[in-house]
């Protein structure tokens, strides 16, 4: 059975094991950097990314994390997420994963739109995909090997990169796991 770790540091990683759950696969809370080596695919769930960079720098799982993803680790980022899996971000100086080509803009749709929900074409998807937005960021840059299967104004707000997938909005909070399903192919 494919096992999928979610990385269970700080933020909204028990949606994203239920909504695995619901796709029948094993599921894992990983804490630690041998853990990597234990699971199919990985997900990186949504919350406040410098909190997460800071724990994750704190329990040495920084460079584990970039080499597991780096030798071809299937591995799903939401929200700060995506910004962990990035390169970049336009402001401030945070611990990055840096695996992901794109610079990442943070709180990116700004005070009126802090959250908000849309009805988004996805590349890959027949129907469009509910999606929400929780002061999310969204890609500012992206190198030529990243695909753009989403955007929002213009803006790409879902890509992949070979076997990375990263969203800036929360599949994990709707009940539609045909996202999470993506990253299952990718296994
Ligand atoms: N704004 C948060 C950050 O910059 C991300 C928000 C989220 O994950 N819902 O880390």
């Amino acid at each position: 059975m494919t096992r999928v770790g979610v990385l269970a540091l700080q933020g909204d990683f028990r949606e994203h094991l239920n909504i695995l759950d619901s796709l029948g696969v094993s599921t894992v809370t990983v804490k630690k950097p041998e853990q990597l080596g234990e699971v199919d695919a990985l997900v990186i769930p949504g919350g406040e990314s410098t909190t997460i960079g800071k724990m994750a720098t704190r329990f040495g799982l920084i460079e584990p994390l970039r080499e597991s993803i780096e030798s071809g680790q299937p591995t799903f980022g939401t929200c700060a997420g995506m910004i962990l899996l990035a390169g970049a971000v336009t402001e401030g100086d945070q611990p990055l994963i840096g695996a992901l080509d794109v610079l990442v803009r943070r709180n990116a749709f700004g005070r009126q739109n802090e959250s908000f929900e849309a009805d988004l074409d996805v590349e890959g998807l027949d129907e469009t995909f509910h999606a929400v937005f929780i002061r999310a960021p969204w890609v500012e840059k992206a190198g030529s090997d990243v695909e753009v299967l989403a955007n929002v104004a213009d803006h790409p707000v879902m890509v992949r990169q070979g076997n990375i997938l990263a969203s800036s909005f929360h599949p994990e909070l709707t009940g539609d796991n045909r996202i999470h399903h993506m990253l299952l192919e990718m296994v």
